[in-house]
């Protein structure tokens, strides 16, 4: 039967999650959105307990790393699990709802986390334990296009030396290690692309800048150049071979398990617009009534419906995506879904929560405002809006990316 019920097993640590947003993000949500730049230290102090909980079994899972759990799944047939996939997406709503910079700049979650735990093999998830890791896949002449990215990696006796230069990477001057996609030979198209972990220090590898932005601005996002940088060639994640047949599907099996996390992200985010903005109607005397028509209602509570119902499909596809990811369950498709619907609610919800708010909404007396800038970014990285709507396009059509561009 489905329930709608988060599972009693994760209710501890949603529980967990809701208190550290509560009494540790959102108290520090203003300060670094002013401070754009300032390490938010506190963040130490919490990444030590999240370490602690992952470790003792506690959190479920959960985490940038929780994207594949270790443990093969095991139950008998017919049955189904809650696994570390929608471990991660619960707590991830939950840490969004206190602030979505914050929860990027988290020490060891970062998205090359993921990528480490979705396509590496037992020895370098080990090796690669406890690494803060980001990911660099845009470039400055690619973007949505990323089967055509230049960064190049060339085999050289036992290290593999990587050239180019690396843009608007997550974490990218804070993190231990850059996850970074490159080419073994452009002209093998898209299958040559692989990704490899180079450690900070690295010769070779500069942090170049740090951009200032619309939202996010507790999360670092840097650029990164290459110059002869060379890595063990162990540090190549994945099968080094280049499979013609299997094209971009390994790199880009990374995805299908980030995607929902970003999703979860966009689920947060629009659930703390909505549920302020219902205080304020509130609290100025509107009746939002659910034993009534939408459209017999007043404008703001009709409109606040309509959003929350928005909000409902977007969280309901997103613990969808994570929950096949648990079972083995080819999701790209719902992995796509789920991001576009979120990330699309996300952005239409934060904005209009603004406009139902006025003035308050517009000044910087609450957090709508921010939220409002914070939710743009949901609904670009991983992946955009019309990203996500052509991959669910081909799925659905059965077209390949050559017939549907
Ligand atoms: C704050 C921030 C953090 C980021 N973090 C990371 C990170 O950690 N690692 C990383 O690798 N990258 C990161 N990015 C980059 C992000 O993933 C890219 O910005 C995104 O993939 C879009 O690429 P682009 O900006 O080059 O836009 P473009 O690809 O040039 O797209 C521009 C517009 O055209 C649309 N478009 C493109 N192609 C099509 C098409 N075929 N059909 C219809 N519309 C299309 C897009 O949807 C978009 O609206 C980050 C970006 C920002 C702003």
């Amino acid at each position: 039967m489905l329930s709608l019920e988060t599972p009693k097993k994760f209710a501890p640590l949603v529980g967990q999650a809701h208190q550290v947003a509560l009494n540790l993000l959102r108290p520090n949500s203003r300060r670094y959105d002013v401070r754009e730049h300032e390490y938010p230290k506190e963040l130490d102090m919490l990444a030590a307990m999240v370490d602690g909980l992952s470790e003792s079994g506690a959190a479920g899972g959960a985490g940038a790393s929780g994207v594949r759990s270790a443990e093969p799944v095991t139950q008998p047939e017919g049955t189904t699990r809650n696994g570390s996939n929608l471990a991660s997406v619960l707590s991830i709503i939950e840490m969004c709802w206190g602030d979505v910079g914050l929860l990027l700049s988290m020490p060891r979650q970062g998205l090359g986390n993921s990528a480490i735990a979705a396509v590496a093999d037992d020895e370098q998830r080990r090796r690669f334990q406890g690494v803060w890791a980001s990911m660099a896949i845009t470039e400055p002449g690619t973007g949505s296009d990323s089967a055509n990215i230049s960064t190049t990696a060339r085999l050289d006796g036992d290290e593999y030396v990587l050239d180019g230069e690396k843009i608007f990477v997550t974490s990218g001057d804070r993190s231990d290690a850059v996850v970074v996609w490159a080419t073994l030979d452009k002209s093998l198209g898209r299958a040559a692309i692989k990704s490899f972990v180079v450690p900070k220090g690295t010769t070779g590898m500069t942090v170049e800048r740090v951009e200032r932005k619309l939202g996010i601005r507790a999360s670092d996002t840097a650029t990164i150049r290459f110059e002869g940088c060379r890595v063990p060639k162990e540090n190549l994640l994945g099968s080094p071979d280049i499979d013609v047949k299997q094209g971009f599907a390994g790199a880009m099996a990374t995805f299908d398990s980030t995607r929902p996390l970003v999703a979860a992200m966009a689920v947060g985010c629009a659930r703390a617009a909505l549920e302020l903005t219902r205080e304020l109607l509130e609290a100025a005397g509107v009746v939002i009534d659910y034993d009534r028509p939408a459209v017999a209602q007043s404008a703001a509570a009709a409109t606040y419906l309509q959003m929350e119902s928005d909000w409902e499909a977007a969280y309901l596809l997103t613990l969808q995506a994570a929950w096949m990811a648990d079972n083995r369950t080819p999701n790209s498709l719902e992995a796509s879904m789920a991001k576009a619907k979120a990330g699309r609610t996300c952005n239409e919800v934060t904005l209009r929560c603004v406009e139902l708010a006025g003035s308050v909404g517009y000044s910087e007396h609450e957090l709508l405002e921010k939220w409002a800038r914070d939710s743009k970014i949901l609904d670009i990285f991983e992946g955009t809006q019309q990203i996500q709507q052509l991959i669910v396009a081909r799925r659905v059509l059965g077209l390949t990316s050559a017939e549907l561009k």
